[in-house]
């Protein structure tokens, strides 16, 4: 996340096949190697010819869009945004070995949601009713408190000063080659792998952060 201009594709930090078979080799890789590289090409590509932005952070291009020249504001939304967006898809998964509540994480979520259950069930009918392509995710807002928001596209919630810890992209190519239309089961899927060791890292990153 603190990658500058020109923005490089990061290793994905398991192998491929290591969510199977929650989520499938194939997946994984046209996901991480096609989708993610495309959105980092065309954000260099966009900026190449803007040198006044090429130290700034992808938390800073998207909290700042309305100060980007016009012509490319959109376009980094889309990019910047896809960027941002699937660099914390793949950090906040892993095996499912690796994965249980952190207990301060776990704390919090109870605190803000009154029940772990009750979170999981908000989060992913969060994710069920998306309506085309995005996202849910889950965020920290300016009072220090945990939030569920829905985003379209690549947008991120960081453009209306929330920062987010967990997300789930629902875009269709995240799911379609082994669940088809089956959303629900992908998001069923996806749930026991969250890394929540890292979600809780981005907690405690964006609390300080504020
Ligand atoms: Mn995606």
């Amino acid at each position: 996340m603190e990658q500058k201009y020109p923005f490089k594709l990061p290793n994905l930090p398991y192998p491929y096949e290591a969510l199977e078979p929650y989520i499938d080799k194939e997946t994984m890789m046209l996901h991480h190697d096609k989708h993610l590289k495309t959105y980092i090409d065309n954000l260099n590509n966009i900026l190449k010819d803007y040198p006044m932005f090429w130290d700034w952070t992808l938390e800073e291009l998207i909290k700042n869009i309305a100060s980007l020249p016009n012509e490319i504001q959109e376009e980094v939304r889309n990019n910047a945004g896809g960027v941002y967006n699937h660099f914390m898809y793949f950090d906040v998964i892993s095996p499912i070995e690796n994965n249980k509540e952190t207990p301060l994480l776990k704390q919090k979520l109870i605190e803000d949601f009154g029940s772990l259950e009750n979170f999981f069930n908000l989060f992913k009918e969060a994710a069920k009713k998306q309506f085309g392509s995005g996202y849910a995710f889950l965020v920290i807002d300016k009072n220090g408190n945990l939030k569920i928001v829905n985003k379209e596209n690549q947008d991120n919630p960081l453009e209306d000063n929330l920062y987010p810890i967990l997300l789930i992209d629902v875009w269709e190519h995240a799911y379609y080659l082994k669940y088809n239309n089956r959303r629900g089961e992908y998001i069923d899927s996806f749930m026991k792998l969250i890394n929540w060791r890292n979600v809780e890292e981005n907690y405690m990153n964006n609390k300080k952060g504020q």
